[in-house]
């Protein structure tokens, strides 16, 4: 039988055959499809024409489209449904794909032909973006060591395929320790925490196999025990287990690996002629510099730090009147803080949460979608990689624009986190392709029967993928290259945060957010509270932020430090870090860093983004209308269709007519002074 990963796929909408596809078909397929690529590769690099932009860069672009099928077929499957097999053929493809990259940027033949096309670049007649694309490919060989000779040459490719598998151990041992912890919750407990926390508690016990409700890993239910729980040892149970994932001191840490992965990440970044990592990584951002960042942090570091450390007072105080003793310790913060929030504004969140359910959420993001840009979506029968994804096919005035999943509950085989990804890209350099756009988060599953529900935060995070999904639904480019998200790590965030302020519009909440027993709109005094607590423990939030971002700037813009995790108590000894607040990601499990370099030393990107994503937000409120057509169609046209195809600080200006400044986002956060 042939391989259905290597078939044509007679799909609807040419999406992968899950239904097909065996576990068996995979290695097979990813081997096959390494060779044709590299068949190709060679064609191109051997082509004796001369260079052209339709021999050389087109055909670039059009290599290894059938590796990415196969890859991103795969990588949806072992992200949110891995197992044994699975995760050793992860293992096993890292290091050979992260060859195949090296030799393309160091064959010297194709590298020729780059460059002599882009030399030539000013007779070639090319549009904007093929300029732009010509560039980007360029600079990809020589920030790859294109221009490096001899030794040089042979130890970047060493030390590239060695980090490439050092991200995958740091991923797997995360995962191994989140799966391998959990707490029964005695009964006496368990009354004393909200239905759905208990709900959920139960749920992974059932998935687990255990009886009763069980407390794991998990943010979507570590994060209320500890917000809800009265018992304060067993906070400090769960809390001192979440961080220290990734620092078992077993055959799971990951401190040996993160020392070795900042020392080679200076080697590979002196190598190419920068003076540290940091230097190299952000040449391609749209901060350009360590300096920038940094000032940016620290404008909102002082401000941030100041809130929160009185917060913590009042939060002491409280700590006291409960008869305990000493200080506010970590375990505390979320518990006295949800405490607080009832307290100051009434509001908590088991109160809010049997309002948001998630298809109701699910249907408010369709409909701002729909209001902003005219896009429809509807549901589709089409076999998934899971039973809980869902599907929709999106299209405007008739016209197919993509394909969406949801893949929305947590399960122990998913990693955690939330995020947006493909299983295709918009591109029209090989026919007109429309993309399939997957939405993958954590949230808990309901018991059978029962309605899924959101926490605030949760909700936030089903908008702020759907942000990134449109980025890629409205994409209109020619090159895969830079369609949809294949922007600076500091600009893609600006979308994703932006489609976020759109839960704070109060008449999308009036309709969407209904009681999932009674089908009770959210009372006004509740929306209205709700609203009004939006910037609450803002300064917990910043600190713990900006300091993990301090930190993943500081290890990487210096000498890679030989104990990491003294240079991390160094830094937050050196900015004043407030006892109570832990890291938002301690080393040993900040996955944006060093499970690959995704977000190395740019985890200040969400901040970088959300300057703009407030100051944009700004421009629907001074049209006097958050569903304001013109500018909604200012940020299509400037933002959400154009991808990468130009600068980012170029389309920004050109959306706003101006660069932003912090302030929108300082007033945002309540944090102005
Ligand atoms: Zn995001």
């Amino acid at each position: 039988m042939a391989n259905s990963l290597l078939a044509d796929w007679d799909t609807p909408f040419g999406l992968p055959p899950f239904d097909k596809i065996s576990e068996a078909d995979i290695v097979p397929a990813f081997d096959a499809a390494l060779d044709q690529a590299r068949t190709r590769i060679a064609e191109i690099a051997d082509n004796p024409e001369p260079p052209s932009m339709v021999n050389t860069i087109d055909a670039l672009e059009l290599a290894d489209r059938d590796l990415s099928r196969v890859l991103s077929t795969f990588y949806m499957l072992v992200s949110t449904n891995a197992n044994p097999a699975l995760e050793e053929m992860q293992r096993a493809f890292s290091p050979r794909l992260a060859a195949y990259s090296s030799e393309i940027t160091m064959n010297a033949a194709l590298f020729a032909r780059i460059d002599a096309l882009w030399q030539a670049r000013e007779t070639l007649d090319l549009s904007d973006e093929a300029a732009r694309v010509l560039m980007l490919t360029r600079r990809g060989f020589v920030r790859s060591g294109a221009l490096l000779e001899g030794a040089d040459r042979e130890r970047l490719k060493e030390v590239t395929q060695r980090l490439a598998v050092l991200g995958t151990s740091f991923t797997q041992n995360l995962l191994a320790d989140e799966r391998s912890w959990s707490m029964r919750l005695p009964d006496k407990d368990a009354k004393d925490l909200p239905g759905f926390l208990v709900s959920a508690a139960e749920g992974a016990g059932r998935e687990a196999g255990t009886d009763g409700p069980i407390i794991t890993l998990s943010r979507s239910l570590v994060v209320p025990f500890l917000q809800f729980s009265p018992n304060r040892a067993l906070r400090k149970t769960a809390w001192e287990a979440w961080v220290r994932r990734g620092e078992s001191g077993g055959e799971t840490d990951n401190r040996a690996i993160v020392t070795e992965i900042l020392a080679l990440r200076e080697e590979r970044a002196r190598l190419l002629g920068y003076d540290n990592f940091a230097a190299f990584r952000l040449e391609v951002e749209m901060a350009k510099t360590p300096e920038a960042v940094r000032a940016l942090l620290m404008q909102v570091w002082q401000p941030a730090r100041d809130t929160a450390l009185s917060d913590a007072a009042t939060l002491t105080e409280m700590l006291h009147a409960d008869g305990e003793d000493g200080p506010l310790q970590p375990w505390d913060w979320r518990y006295y803080s949800e405490k607080r929030r009832v307290a100051e504004h009434d509001l908590n969140e088991a109160e809010i949460k049997p309002y948001l359910q998630l298809d109701r959420m699910i249907d408010a993001v369709f409909a701002c979608a729909n209001r902003l840009f005219g896009i429809e979506a509807t549901p589709i029968e089409v076999p998934l990689h899971h039973p809980d994804a869902r599907a929709w096919e999106i299209s405007r005035n008739g016209a197919h624009l993509a394909v969406f999943i949801g893949d929305y509950f947590a399960r122990g085989s998913k990693r955690s986190g939330a995020w947006c990804t493909t299983l295709r890209e918009q591109s029209k350099l090989h026919g007109d392709v429309r993309p399939i756009v997957v939405n993958v988060c954590n949230f808990a599953k309901p018991s059978d029967g029962q309605a899924a529900l959101l926490s605030y935060d949760d909700a936030r995070t089903l908008f702020h993928e759907f942000g990134h999904a449109l980025h890629q639904m409205l994409s209109d480019v020619t090159y895969q290259r830079v369609s949809g998200t294949s922007v600076p790590r500091d600009f893609v965030e600006l979308p994703s945060q932006l489609f976020e302020h759109w839960l704070e519009v109060p008449e999308v909440l009036a309709e969407f957010a209904t009681h999932a027993e009674t089908g009770a709109p959210m009372p006004n005094d509740l929306l209205e509270r709700l609203l009004a607590a939006g910037t609450y423990d803002m300064g917990f939030q910043t600190v713990e932020y900006v300091a993990s971002a301090l930190v993943d700037l500081e290890y990487h813009s210096g000498p890679a430090p030989a104990d990491p995790m003294q240079r991390q108590a160094e830094i937050l000894d050196e900015i004043g870090m407030p006892a109570a607040i832990p890291l938002r990601h301690a080393t040993p499990h900040f996955a944006h860093v060093f499970a690959g370099d995704g977000y190395s030393s740019a985890y200040y990107s969400y901040m970088w983004s959300e300057v703009m994503d407030a100051d944009a937000f700004e421009a629907f409120r001074e049209a006097g209308n958050a569903f304001d057509a013109e500018t909604a169609r200012r940020l299509e046209d400037h933002i959400l269709s154009v991808g990468g195809s130009q600068e980012a600080d170029v389309l920004y200006k050109a959306f706003r007519g101006r660069m932003p400044g912090p302030e929108a986002l300082l007033r945002g956060r309540g944090l102005a002074a």
